[in-house]
């Protein structure tokens, strides 16, 4: 098979894009992911993960308010945005990293 034929090829590699290739490469397909921004797409960089990580850090400073209620003595004493901001990068940078997507350990991507 010459090196740039492939049994599937896939515009995009946000949830829907890795998800097919995950499949095809499990059906024994070769597979091209072909990505024109940042590997995960919408979900990983704008999306899920980034949002679920503010709503963690809003969740954190609710339950400080209210920590009296839990019998744990605690004071709210604000948001640093700065920081809430570098926590949800953190996240977004951890599934990112070289083993991205995690799914993808027993189909690993070759870079193009
Ligand atoms: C703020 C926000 C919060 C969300 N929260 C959730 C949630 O909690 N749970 C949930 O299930 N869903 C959530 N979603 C929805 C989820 O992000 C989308 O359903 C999902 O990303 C769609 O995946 P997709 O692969 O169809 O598209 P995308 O993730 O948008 O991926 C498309 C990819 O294709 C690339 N691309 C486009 N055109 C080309 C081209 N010509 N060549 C190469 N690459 C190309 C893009 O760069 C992009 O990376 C949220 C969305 C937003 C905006």
């Amino acid at each position: 098979m010459a090196e740039n034929n492939f049994d599937l090829v896939i515009l995009g590699s946000g949830s829907g894009g890795y998800a097919a290739a995950l499949r095809g490469a499990q059906l024994g397909l070769s597979v091209a992911l072909i990505e024109r921004d940042k590997l995960g797409g919408t979900c990983l960089h704008r999306g899920c993960i980034p949002t679920k990580a503010l709503l963690h850090s809003a969740e954190v400073a609710d339950t400080t308010k209210e920590s009296a209620n839990y019998g744990v003595q605690a004071t709210f004493q604000g948001i640093d945005m700065a920081q809430v901001n570098k926590y949800r990068d953190s996240i977004v940078e951890k599934l990112q990293g070289p083993d991205w997507p995690c799914v993808f350990k027993e189909h690993p991507l070759r870079p193009g």
